[in-house]
């Protein structure tokens, strides 16, 4: 994998560019890659988003987001692009296999592959140019420094900060988290400088959902949290029949694993949420605790030191028994006791 900059010469000369991330793009994923499409628009080529899988509907405002295509859903036309693009861009993820069926496509389409990701241990062996950052609070981040390294402040937008800010507050908490460094905050105040309403930002992300997610929100708090206090960790299963029960659609479950974390004493929770074809976790700590190791070890996963992921083809029942186990065997080697 070249470093990025060698691309900047070859982007002066307008062609089709497909970009994309990994499924369910969060904020920080479908902010990146919108952003990144406004900008190489504004430069002349062809963009293409596209998504791996749908993506949830409080992220419908973002400019451009009617456009992105779905491809689970536009299989052939997506293959196609691809196929006849000059570049692809992959955003937000470390590994092909984050982007699910896209990622043989990918994988054996021609055009020159770039990376631009923030995720540890990267599979650059996949990807022809690109940067991997993992100092980096979120890839609107690294795009934000894109934009600022090739001199194209000109077409920083406000529209364009619209979808930067969404993605630096959904990876940083709200500015919260370890990552928000002083670079963080100088690019918030980069984004306000273009007349960005930052409040809406959070609304449109934090303040649009169903009160059938706020009830299921108490009923999975009440009825399938456990708490393990002996090893500072806690845990939330969501059965299908929940998932049904109240209507829940992707994007709903978002941020649900953080509220065990905000027990006194508790450094990691974790979640797994019965999907159709997988029970996919999500673990998140505080401090020296590794989730990403955890994740990768047990659960197939990986992500960052203190948010990661990963799956299980077991029964949900099977993988919490299994998670059960691991943390007590692992409890002192995750400095969770
Ligand atoms: P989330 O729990 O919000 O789905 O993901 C937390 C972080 O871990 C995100 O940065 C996400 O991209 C990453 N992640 C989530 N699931 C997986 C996975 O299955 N594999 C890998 N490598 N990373 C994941
Ligand atoms: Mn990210």
């Amino acid at each position: 994998m070249l470093p990025i900059h060698h691309i900047y010469p070859k982007l002066a000369q307008p062609g089709k560019v497909v970009i994309t991330t990994h499924q369910k793009p969060d904020p920080d994923a479908l902010g990146s890659s919108l952003a990144l499409s406004q900008v190489l628009k504004a430069l002349g080529h062809t963009v293409t988003v596209i998504s791996p899988t749908n993506w949830a509907a409080f992220l419908d405002w973002m400019p451009g987001a009617e456009d992105v295509l779905n491809f689970e859903i536009t299989r052939e036309k997506s293959t196609t692009i691809i196929n006849q693009a000059d570049w692809i861009f992959c955003l937000d993820f470390n590994t092909l296999s984050r982007t699910k069926s896209l990622a043989p496509i990918i994988e054996q389409a021609t055009p020159a592959k770039v990376l631009i990701d923030h995720h540890q241990q990267p599979a650059v062996e996949s990807f022809d140019f690109g940067i991997s950052d993992t100092t980096k609070s979120s890839t609107c981040e690294m795009i934000y420094d894109f934009i600022l390294d090739a001199g194209l402040d000109a077409h920083l937008t406000v529209d364009v900060a619209a979808c930067l800010y969404a993605g630096l507050i959904g990876d940083t908490g709200s500015f919260r988290f370890p990552a928000a460094n002083a670079n963080v905050h100088k690019m918030a105040a980069g984004l306000k400088a273009t007349g960005l309403k930052h409040t809406k930002v959070h609304e449109y992300i934090y303040d649009n959902f169903m009160e059938s997610r706020l009830r299921f929100i108490g009923h999975v708090l009440t009825n399938r949290m456990e708490v393990y206090y002996e090893f500072n960790a806690a845990l939330i299963y969501v059965t299908k029949n929940d998932l049904l029960r109240y209507d829940i659609k992707t994007g709903d479950t978002e941020g649900l694993v953080n509220y065990p974390l905000s027990i006194g004493g508790i450094k990691m929770a974790a979640i797994c949420i019965d999907r159709d074809e997988e029970r996919k976790w999500s673990f998140r700590s505080k401090g020296n605790v590794d989730v990403n190791t955890f994740a990768r070890r047990f659960f197939e996963g990986g992500g960052h030191f203190n948010a990661a992921g990963g799956r299980s083809s077991a029964s949900l029942e099977d993988t919490v028994k299994t998670f059960k186990k691991v943390l007590k065997e692992n409890a002192s080697e995750f400095q969770l006791i």
